[in-house]
């Protein structure tokens, strides 16, 4: 048997990091609105922030090239939804698929994440 993957509704794809709920908040960022996860360049693999990758990951982290922003590499912790990096920096802090807001304050942390 066979299956077509999974299926975005029900399964979101595992969040790393020092976790502290199922929202993708970690000990780092733990506010209301903090519940985007972000899939790193360098393992493929989404953590909860820059800080929990740099302590649990060996290597250092990659950024998005702008020529990539069309790859889905932002999580919403609320809904599960993944957003392309266009759809995450054009969204206005607010996640698309269930209207859950994002932290405005994370737009400092960008550089860290993408090429700005
Ligand atoms: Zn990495
Ligand atoms: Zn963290
Ligand atoms: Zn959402």
């Amino acid at each position: 048997m066979t299956r077509a993957g999974p299926d975005p509704g029900t399964v979101a794809p595992r969040v790393h990091g020092r976790l502290v709920d199922a929202h993708t908040r970690c000990v780092h960022y733990d506010g209301p609105r903090d519940i985007v996860a972000i899939k790193f360049r360098c393992c493929g693999r989404y953590y909860a922030c820059y800080s929990c990758h740099e302590e649990l990951e060996s290597h250092p982290a990659a950024r998005w090239a702008r020529g990539e922003f069309g790859e889905r590499a932002v999580l919403c912790g609320a809904c599960g939804a993944e957003l392309t990096i266009n759809a995450y920096l054009a969204c206005g802090y607010r996640c698309p698929s269930c209207g859950a807001g994002f932290n405005p304050g994370c737009a400092r942390h960008h550089p860290l994440y993408f090429e700005t």
